[in-house]
């Protein structure tokens, strides 16, 4: 079978394998996704590696030698779980990997068992014709993204970092994929930044009493006043070396002045992406949850909510600072979850293979960097010192609502699109 009828196969057979993270470690975890990848790998006579960081947690590690082992090596990762989705509500089954309308549709199409079957399609086709990539490559199909990788990234670079010795650079989701611009010209979004985020939960402690009377010391009321200013807390734009060479390269795409003073006026244009983009020029911050109380007479002793923060690169003090600020006295934070923001310079020699890869399969790309407004097992490699991107290349449809796609209703993934990132994929390794 080729390169581009084996993709295809390989994402719908691993759709097929129901690996949901609820984030509560109880679901089916990713060992069978893990041995299905092993197996598939081995057969091609690669070498792997399979780690547990819990009872099905699986993970699995390759290393593939490369034309010119003296260099750095290059790190490929996906992750292998995939949020969960509840079939009534979807036109197939969200665990079918069916081909509908040109797609193959399933949970994971997008996020990220696409990615997951180019990086195998391209190694297996390569170990199989004796084509190695530029340098050697390690691969990583990682258990717990959708959870923020406690058992997943983060776990192995904690515990066994000397399988990543010599990665220099990662390549993983959530970029290269095309938006539609005028001219029959597509952007592709090579991602070069990642927000950081900060789910927080806020603590109003209180004196406990009886509803009926005057009371001045309210935990409800002190949480329902710093949630308040919370969601209605809008942060200055602070344009990031990449957002802003995002910003700029769009508005030429769209024949519009990029106005510095102004910057998100191209926003408008870019459809369905403007939410996500837009959430790269600012720090955000949404109340999320609130719990407080257990019977309409007591005032409780307690109230607590809680916040999804999402700082930019190089913002993390002014968040915080403007975080407590917020807040004021009477409510305290801590943290649900926290993980880093990243940001790597859009240059460089890895950056010229994507950029050459995306031309010679689309002479109508226009390469360009953006900022993830959530984030990647990206954020854990970045602790070992990697530049870290997100290019898992698509060659889209004008009118499909991507980034709806992910942990949406319906999640699917256009055949000829995988195809596209295979091939891209593949070129990319031979210069990468
Ligand atoms: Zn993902």
């Amino acid at each position: 079978m080729g390169m581009e009828d084996e993709v295809v196969e390989l994402c719908r057979e691993l759709i097929r394998i129901d690996t949901s993270n609820a984030g509560d470690n109880a679901g089916p975890g990713e060992r069978a996704a893990a041995e299905y990848v092993a197996e598939k790998l081995e057969g091609a006579g690669i070498k792997t590696t399979i780690l547990e960081s819990d009872s099905k947690r699986a993970s699995v590690i390759a290393r593939i030698e490369g034309e010119e082992p003296s260099r750095d090596a290059l790190l490929l990762h996906g992750h292998l779980d995939v949020v969960p989705a509840r079939a009534s509500d979807w036109t197939h089954d969200p665990f079918g990997g069916e081909i509908a309308d040109g797609c193959v549709w399933g949970r994971g199409a997008v996020d990220m068992k696409d990615m997951d079957a180019m990086i195998l399609a391209s190694v297996l086709d390569r170990a199989r014709t004796g084509r190695k990539p530029k340098r050697d490559v390690v691969l990583a199909f990682l258990a717990d993204e959708e959870a923020g990788g406690a058992y997943g990234a983060h776990w192995l670079v904690d515990n066994h970092p000397g399988l990543f010795e010599g990665c220099t650079e990662a390549v993983g989701e959530v970029g290269g994929f095309s938006l539609t611009v005028p001219g029959d010209r597509r952007l592709y979004l090579i991602e070069t930044a990642e927000k950081g985020l900060a789910w927080m939960r806020l603590k109003a402690v209180g004196t406990a009493g009886h509803g009926s009377m005057i009371h001045d010391d309210n935990a409800v009321t002190e949480l329902a006043k710093a949630v308040a200013r919370i969601g209605e807390h809008r942060f200055p734009i602070r344009l990031t070396p990449t957002v802003r060479r995002f910003l700029e390269q769009a508005c030429e795409a769209y024949g519009i002045e990029f106005d510095p003073k102004d910057p998100e006026a191209c926003l408008p244009h870019l459809g369905t992406l403007a939410r996500m983009i837009g959430a790269t020029l600012r720090s955000t911050l949404n109340p999320t949850r609130l719990d407080a109380g257990y019977k309409a007479n007591v005032i409780p002793q307690h109230a607590e909510a809680q916040v999804d923060g999402r700082f930019l690169p190089g913002y993390e003090k002014e968040f915080f600072e403007t975080v407590d600020a917020l807040l004021g006295e009477k409510v305290q934070r801590e943290f649900v979850h926290y993980d880093i923001a990243v940001e790597t310079p859009y240059e460089g020699d890895l950056v010229g293979a994507m950029e050459e890869a995306l031309i010679w399969a689309d002479p109508g790309a226009i390469p360009v960097p953006y900022c993830l407004s959530a984030g990647t097992d990206a954020k854990s490699f970045a602790t070992l010192g990697m530049r870290c991107y997100g290019f898992a290349p698509l060659k889209l449809p004008a009118d499909l609502d991507f980034s709806g796609m992910f942990h949406g209703v319906d999640e699917r993934v256009p055949v000829d699109g995988l195809r596209f990132g295979v091939r891209v994929l593949d070129r990319f390794l031979d210069n990468a």
